[in-house]
């Protein structure tokens, strides 16, 4: 007759995020995670097994076939996956397909040796930090906890590897999670080196590749895990820290739905695993310096005097035309090798049309015109510039960019002068001039370069995004360190207008720590506080009413044509009755489409 199982649909719809309750044929084994096709209103669908269950209604269908050679995830997960469909209202199927990369059946089936030991002796750095024994110690024992670790920029990679290292030697597995992988973040080439054959990367690859790593995580086969944002959901066995390298970039962020952040999947983690979650970074994102204030997080940071030592000197001045200045001239000019970050690509932007007189837009699109490669394109649509009211392509130019830095700088220097616009590239090396944008801007590893120029700080901090300040100011940190210590000549320039700017201001003192409080106070002023979940909700005209009804942190309405869209910021402590709430308006159908996170 067979075993009643719990199957979660793979159908991506809220009204059906409930488990079903099918009979497993008595010859058949599938655990948790196993992959299914069952019946469902006429039509086969997939699905993974959630459990045995004594939840069986008077009508039961069976399983039509066991489809995985193995389980694709297992019980552990089960808490991941629930959370995930609570933080971000999302069905439990989404979060599944999210966490698990895309089945290749044949695959399946293997097996993994056990694990080597990874030996050597780990670096001895984290005993000079404040609170760094007591970070050695949770990783080590059996705890967890959350910290927020401001490594030296000489130190990124060695803390990492300590914590990694303390976590093996305790018995547990360690997770690193990394920004990118074009180039590998020297952190993330250091973790792998120690751990050798008991470490992996997973990130890149195709389909296969990937899908085998997940399996052999899965199995245990590794004791430490290095790849990019999925590589958060690892299901190594005994999970002890879950590293989120450089927590503050803007590339961790998921795009697509569910728009998860890995910072919070491994906060989730360390609470549901009791392992131990490390924020780092040279400056902390504004959820992190939160939880630091609040003593949510410990915070593991070097004396301030050693970590004012391993700075740069930072000064300011006001930029003059073309995003240059007096001042930067002259430190270019002794300089013994420079980093220009420059926040705008190309030689400059187009302003008016010389032929007819009108502001300067694209003909296609009605797009901003700029010069790039000495051609004048379209900054939207990339067609070639034609002038919108008349079509003709003779533009006034305001100068200034990447491009018009580098053919400025290459006047000034005698050293080599080169431009990285797509980051692909490597960055400064001694002995250049690079200059760059944000995407130029990678952990490669300590360097003292000799001088950095932070060439239109102003315009960089007044980009659009509630979390655009913070991940600018990570920028500035991680780009300035490349200038040195101090004592080894290591000056750092901003071009600003407003020298009393937090940001500006954080930079100055090396301690980001003061524009966070700053940040904190604005954002909560506006009703967004660091680390409040922030929906996005489009339904019809009575949905403002039904929302206000569960006194969310905040709720911002806007009507929309006959529909109304609410932004609406949720404390964690109430997601579970607002998904509740959601989940009732959408049978109501005031609710129409639930976006956590949305790009603000
Ligand atoms: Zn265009
Ligand atoms: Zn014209």
């Amino acid at each position: 007759m067979g075993r009643p199982v719990e199957v979660a649909i793979d159908l991506p719809r809220l009204e059906l995020d409930r488990p079903f309750t099918y009979l497993l044929p008595d010859d058949a084994t599938a655990p948790v995670g196993s992959v299914v096709s069952v019946p469902f209103h006429g039509r086969t669908v997939h699905g993974w097994v959630l459990g045995a269950t004594q939840d069986v209604p008077s009508r039961v269908l069976p399983v039509r076939r066991v489809l995985s050679k193995e389980p694709v995830f297992d019980e552990r997960a089960l808490g991941l996956f629930a959370w995930m469909r609570e933080r971000y209202v999302v069905p439990l199927s989404v979060a599944i397909d999210r966490a698990v990369p895309p089945r290749v059946a044949s695959e399946e089936g293997g097996s993994s040796p056990a694990p080597p030991e990874p030996g050597g002796p780990p670096p001895e750095v984290l005993g000079r930090y404040e609170e760094g024994g007591r970070l050695l110690t949770a990783c080590h024992g059996s705890g967890g906890g959350v910290f927020v670790v401001r490594p030296l920029p000489e130190d990124e990679a060695a803390v990492c590897v300590e914590a990694v290292q303390a976590t093996v030697a305790g018995g547990r597995d360690a997770v690193v999670v990394i920004p990118e992988v074009d180039p590998l973040p020297r952190a993330a080439s250091a973790v792998l080196e120690a751990a050798g054959s008991a470490g992996v990367l997973f990130a890149g690859g195709d389909r296969r590749a990937r899908y085998r790593t997940w399996l052999e995580i899965l199995r245990g086969r590794y004791r430490v895990v290095v790849g990019t944002r999925p590589a958060v959901f690892s299901l190594v066995r005994r999970p002890g820290l879950v590293w989120v390298h450089r927590e503050a970039h803007a590339v961790h962020r998921e795009e697509r739905t569910p728009a998860y952040h890995p910072r919070e999947v491994a906060l989730a983690r360390a609470e549901l695993e009791r392992a131990v979650c490390v924020l780092a970074g040279l400056s902390p994102s504004a959820h992190a310096a939160a939880m630091a204030d609040d003593r949510a997080a410990v915070l593991v940071r070097t004396p301030r005097e050693r970590e004012r030592a391993a700075a740069p000197l930072v000064e300011t001045t006001k930029p003059a035309d073309e995003d240059r200045s007096t001042r930067l001239g002259t430190m270019l000019r002794s300089a013994r090798g420079a980093f220009l970050l420059v926040s705008r690509r190309g030689y400059g932007t187009a302003r008016i049309c010389r032929a007819c007189g009108e502001p300067a837009r694209c003909a296609v699109c009605h797009g901003p015109i700029v010069v790039r490669e000495r051609r004048e394109v379209c900054a939207v649509c990339g067609a070639g510039g034609r002038c919108a009211a008349c079509g003709a392509a003779d533009f006034g130019v305001e100068r200034g960019g990447t491009e018009r830095i580098e053919e400025w700088a290459r006047g000034v220097t005698k050293l080599p002068v080169r431009r990285v616009d797509d980051g692909a590239a490597a960055g400064p090396e001694p002995g250049e001039v690079v200059v760059g944008t944000a995407a130029a801007v990678k952990d490669l590893g300590p360097r003292s370069i000799g001088l950095v120029g932070i060439l239109d700080a102003d315009r960089a901090r007044r980009r659009a995004g509630l979390e655009a300040p913070e991940q600018v100011l990570a920028t500035w940190f991680e780009a300035a360190a490349w200038a040195g210590p101090r004592a080894e000549g290591g000056r750092v320039l901003v071009q600003t207008r407003e020298p009393g700017d937090p940001a500006v201001q954080a930079l100055v003192r090396w301690d980001p720590l003061h524009f966070h409080r700053r940040e904190r106070a604005r954002r909560e002023e506006a009703g967004f506080a660091p680390g409040v979940p922030l929906f996005r909700v489009l339904g019809s005209p009575q949905l403002e009413e039904a929302l206000r009804a569960l006194e969310p942190a905040h709720l911002l309405a806007t009507p929309l044509g006959d529909q109304a869209v609410c932004l609406v910021a949720i404390r964690p402590d109430a997601l579970a009755a607002f998904r509740e709430r959601i989940l009732g308006l959408v049978g109501e159908r005031v609710v129409e489409r639930v976006e956590a996170e949305p790009r603000l």
